[in-house]
């Protein structure tokens, strides 16, 4: 990456190690190149294979969130399509996908695999114009992270048997799978490759504001040469989202969102022996004991809740840090605070990007305007924003007590609470407060105590020493309102396949 000096005119912004306006270098813009990609100016829903308009032809617009220009337009489904979707995921289910031996599902899944590799720079632009998130992240994690996801489950398409010993694992038949805005392509292949490794068919819904990585999908599924009609993708709004989860052929529900909507599809297929996983929102705990190394629990800290614009289901929004320890890691924080640079996303030097919608971003104002109604004290860094897009600056708020909003309810943006503990029984107590339960981190030298915390905290994955880390081979999911089942690793695959003594419920 280049450095140049900073014209004396231009006002002090921060640069990387050192407090805001003590450096007179600033990075030059280094935006990734758009040429190679193409957007088509209107998608049609995939299915079968094929891009068709919906019926009737209805179409909504989809915009880059940093700019807020408009990229393409999607097909808008209809109760008709969802219809249509579900029976070609049937169809492919009963006469290809079910009789291929596992051997012949992995080639193919092995295909998109190194596909997604193949056109991985493709993917991470489109995924960054769409979503808003830093094309270092979509380039180094998202795609990445796909892409082995899919190596991950081709490797127990044939071996479903070994992964399950008497248990007569079989396919379920079709899975609707509804996936949220804040990794469209990872959320994407977390839900896709177990399902087809485990030989089920899908229909997935992607956000509503970014359908196109997933479309860009439907691409390599056609590139693969997959039979028709195995992944199907169709985009609309949150009704069709629900029109298909009810639809009665499907047999496994996946979903990841809000607790709303995931309490909304819990009621909705309650009694029909549909499989449900779930997987919610999160208030995570990152706790900081005095013995840790705090120049390394301070990039812990930053990558918990600033990553992808702290748009995380497992961010660590609430930091624990114990008192002895609190003013020093404070400044250490603020200082390091300051260092982010915001703004577009497309350039590699940009570490926290676009808040994903204007709603959302509505959603962190007015969160954040509360923490400072109810007494909390904030901190943001001096950074210019872009004058157009969704953008907000990292930060933090000191002072918050456990009943304030800020520390209770979900924020989905670059917004941490700092709280205070003493004893560990104190960091517990306050840790496991929360009507979530999805993750935490725990920082100290003591090994001992990692693992006393771990067996406490209420959360379905505890980081030690490390935050948002995330691999194939390891189960992710929630306790409480983060939602019930595990995605990822051997979990994750049983939870697409029927191991009733009857077989796949007759779908
Ligand atoms: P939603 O839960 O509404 O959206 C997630 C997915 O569900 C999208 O595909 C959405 O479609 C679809 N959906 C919406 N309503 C329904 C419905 N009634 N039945 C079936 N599917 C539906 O999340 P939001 O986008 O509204 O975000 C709100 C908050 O949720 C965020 O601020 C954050 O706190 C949390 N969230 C948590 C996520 C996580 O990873 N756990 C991810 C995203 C949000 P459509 O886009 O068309 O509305």
């Amino acid at each position: 990456m280049t450095l140049t000096k900073k014209p004396e005119s231009r006002p002090a912004t921060a640069s990387w190690g050192l407090a805001s306006g003590e450096n007179p270098w600033e990075y030059a813009p280094a935006p990734e190149s758009t040429d190679h990609i193409r957007i088509e100016p209107e998608y049609g829903l995939f299915i079968g294979n094929e891009f068709r308009p919906s019926k009737p032809r209805k179409t909504f617009t989809v915009i880059n969130p940093a700019t807020e220009e408009p990229l393409a337009k999607v097909a808008h489904a209809s109760k008709a399509d969802v219809g249509r979707a579900v029976a070609t995921a049937k169809e492919a289910h009963r006469s290809t996908w079910s009789k291929l031996p596992g051997r012949e599902r992995a080639k193919y899944l092995y295909r998109i695999a190194r596909l997604l590799q193949e056109r991985s720079r493709e993917f991470a632009v489109v995924e960054s114009m769409n979503s808003g998130k830093p094309i270092k992240e979509s380039r180094d994690v998202d795609v990445p992270l796909a892409a082995a996801h899919f190596f991950y489950y081709a490797g127990w398409a044939d071996k479903l048997e070994y992964a399950f010993p008497n248990r007569d694992p079989r396919s379920i038949g079709v899975v609707a799978q509804v996936i949220p805005w804040n990794f469209p392509l990872l959320m994407l292949a977390w839900k896709i490759a177990p399902a087809l490794a485990a030989g089920n068919t899908v229909v997935l819904k992607p956000a509503s504001t970014t359908p196109l990585t997933a479309y860009l999908f439907a691409d390599v599924v056609r590139q693969a040469d997959l039979p028709p009609g195995v992944v199907n993708i169709i985009t609309g709004p949150g009704e069709i989202g629900m029109e298909l989860v009810r639809h009665p052929d499907v047999g496994k529900v996946a979903f990841t969102g809000s607790t709303a909507v995931g309490k909304m599809i819990a009621r909705a297929v309650a009694g029909t022996g549909k499989k449900v996983t779930l997987e919610l929102g999160g208030k995570a705990a990152n706790i900081v004991f005095d013995d840790a190394p705090l120049d390394q629990a301070i990039e812990g800290i930053i990558n918990g809740i600033y990553f992808n614009q702290g748009e995380v289901c497992c961010a660590g929004s609430r930091l624990f840090v114990q008192e002895s320890v609190h003013e020093p890691l404070l400044d250490k924080l603020k200082a390091r605070l300051s260092t982010l640079r915001v703004g577009d996303p497309l350039d590699k030097n940009t570490d926290v990007g676009a808040i994903n919608s204007a709603g959302q971003l509505a959603k962190v104002q007015e969160l954040v305007q509360s923490g400072i109604d109810e007494g909390a004290e904030i901190f943001q860094p001096a950074c210019e924003l872009p004058d157009k897009g969704f953008f907000f600056r990292p930060t933090l708020f000191t002072g918050v007590s456990q009943s304030h909003r800020i520390a209770q309810e979900e924020i989905f943006g670059p917004v941490l609470s700092v709280l205070t503990f003493r004893t560990p029984e104190e960091a517990i107590e306050k840790a496991n407060n929360t009507p979530y339960g999805l993750s935490a981190g725990v920082w100290t030298e003591k090994g001992s105590r990692i693992f006393k915390m771990v067996g406490a905290m209420k959360a379905g994955v505890v980081w030690a020493n490390t935050f948002n880390r995330f691999d194939p081979t390891s189960p992710f999911g929630g306790y409480k309102e983060s939602g019930y089942g595990r995605e990822g690793g051997i979990h994750g695959l049983g939870a697409y396949l029927d191991f009733s003594p009857n077989g796949a419920k007759g779908r």
